[in-house]
């Protein structure tokens, strides 16, 4: 069994807050162990919660979207939320659930030890960046430290559901996420 199969294994049966007992299923991620790009996401919705993979829904259907204008398969890349389960009614993960979540969340990335994080939507940019606001940040790299993974390069964008809504946001997210491409190569020539 390999490290991530090992690793998501244990966050199945993780019940350290209340949302494991609301939902159907742990949604731990899906996609390459070793892709070089990893995108994070709130927590699962509704099909999520049905079919255990991420992004499944109307924000996966945009986010699909545009991996494939970028030319990047769905299953080179990798999909997880800073929540792993459903919080009920799809209301927003409160911080004590994004807190306890948040250790899953590090040992994966330090696995797959990705180039590049696109974080979707303030929770997963505030989970890294408590004080960072997305209207500010969007469409930029932000180079963090983080305790156990060290360097990574975040590249918040705003949350799909987000761009669904708003057509000024949509611009923005279609127009940030075509910048992943030139980044990834940047990135990947510096190391
Ligand atoms: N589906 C997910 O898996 N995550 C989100 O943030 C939204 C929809």
């Amino acid at each position: 069994m390999s490290k991530l199969e090992k690793l998501n294994k244990k966050i199945s049966s993780c019940t350290a807050c209340a949302l494991r007992s609301g939902c159907t299923q742990v949604v731990f991620g899906s996609g390459n162990p070793e892709a070089e790009i990893m995108f994070i996401g709130e927590a699962p919705g509704k099909k999520e919660d049905e079919t255990g993979e991420p992004f499944v829904g109307s924000s996966g259907r945009i986010l699909d979207k545009m991996l494939t204008e970028i030319n990047i398969k769905r299953e080179d890349a990798y999909l997880t939320n800073i929540c792993k389960c459903r919080p009920p009614e799809n209301r927003d993960p409160l911080s004590e659930e994004i807190e306890k979540c948040h250790l899953w969340l590090e040992k994966q990335i330090k696995i797959i030890n990705p180039k590049i994080i696109v974080t979707l939507g303030k929770y997963a940019l505030n989970c890294f960046l408590p004080l960072a606001k997305i209207s500010e940040t969007h469409g930029q790299i932000v180079t963090i430290n983080i305790k156990k993974n060290g360097k990574i390069n975040l590249f918040p964008l705003h949350h799909p559901a987000a761009a669904r809504q708003n057509r000024k946001t949509r611009t923005l997210f279609n127009a940030d996420f075509k910048k992943i491409p030139k980044l990834l190569k940047k990135i990947k020539n510096k190391t």
